[in-house]
């Protein structure tokens, strides 16, 4: 095998609370993570030495500090392998969104490597090597489609559940560091809410209303109030019929949730009358047999 195509997905948090700071500078968060159809394309070429990247993002690193390069790596180096690859990186994933982009990208290396040099990783071996790469990395190597995050969000519990969402993403042109969202929480203040089991009962029952009632990000409030966007943006959805409206990770994308492709479509052109700089996107529950 001489090459290896995978695709990325993007994710979205339909839950995320914050509910400590660990003594090793991390937050322990409790978080529904889900795989939408939003994806990256990476392409995995043999080479004999060395780990190239092509990236088509013009803000995103070509060398070391890319992801991608990172995972391969770790990886080469877990196995003691001194082939190299060349990693191709289309990205569609806004950047730096709160949709985990570069976290996909480093665990469809991680796949796509061990497939291609055929180092005969398990999927356990390849999550301790994603977990070094990054709280959100894990979600990605594994097979289920949504999952519950404890931890820094690496200690994984997949999810069944069948239903699949139409969403209308809506990133506003912020630059939103994670670091500084974190900082900026105050996690004894936040407000009492429902728990991940309620999230899950939503999402197992067909009625995307209850899920506006549970759905939670402890980024919210803080984003909210920073930039006035947010709120503007949530209200649009909502009056527009958006089931649930939600952050996902640190922000800024913004989310809303529909039953239908139909009714997804209908709110993104709306939107779109709006002549906001608004990145406006329609995705789906990932299916990864397509
Ligand atoms: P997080 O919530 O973990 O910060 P995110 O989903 O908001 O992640 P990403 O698109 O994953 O955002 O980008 C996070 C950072 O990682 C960016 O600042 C970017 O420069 C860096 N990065 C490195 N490699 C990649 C990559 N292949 N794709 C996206 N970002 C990358």
């Amino acid at each position: 095998m001489q090459t290896v195509k995978l695709k990325a997905p993007a994710k979205v948090n339909l839950y995320l609370n914050v509910l400590r700071k660990r003594p090793d500078g991390f937050h322990d968060i409790e978080t529904v993570f889900e795989k939408i159809n939003l994806c990256d394309e990476i392409v995995l070429k043999r080479r004999k030495q060395g780990i190239r990247i092509l990236c088509t993002h013009k803000d995103l690193p070509s060398n070391g500090r890319n992801l991608g390069f990172k995972a391969a790596e770790a990886l080469l180096a877990k196995t003691k392998r001194q082939d190299g690859v060349e990693i191709k990186i289309t990205k569609r994933i806004p950047v730096a969104a709160g949709l985990g982009g570069g976290s996909s990208d480093a665990a469809a290396v991680l796949l796509g490597l061990n497939r291609l040099l055929r180092l005969g990783q398990t999927r356990t071996q390849l999550l301790q090597v994603a977990a070094q790469l990054g709280a959100d990395v894990p979600f990605f190597v594994l097979r289920s489609l949504r999952a519950i995050g404890r931890g820094k969000g690496e200690a994984l519990t997949p999810l069944k559940i069948k239903r699949k969402n139409w969403y209308v993403l809506v990133v506003p042109p912020l630059a939103v560091s994670t670091r500084r969202m974190y900082q900026a929480l105050r996690i004894t203040l936040t407000k009492p809410h429902p728990g991940v089991k309620i999230v899950i009962r939503a999402l197992e029952s067909d009625n995307l209303t209850s899920l506006n009632k549970c759905s939670y990000n402890s980024f919210e409030p803080v984003l909210q109030k920073k930039y006035q966007e947010i709120q503007e943006i949530k209200k649009a959805l909502r009056s527009l019929g958006a089931y649930a409206t939600l952050v996902s990770g640190s922000g800024p994308c913004v989310f809303g949730i529909t039953q239908t492709r139909k009714e997804a479509m209908g709110i993104s052109k709306k939107l779109e009358t709006k002549e906001k700089n608004w990145q406006i996107i329609v995705a789906k529950t990932y299916d990864s047999k397509k």
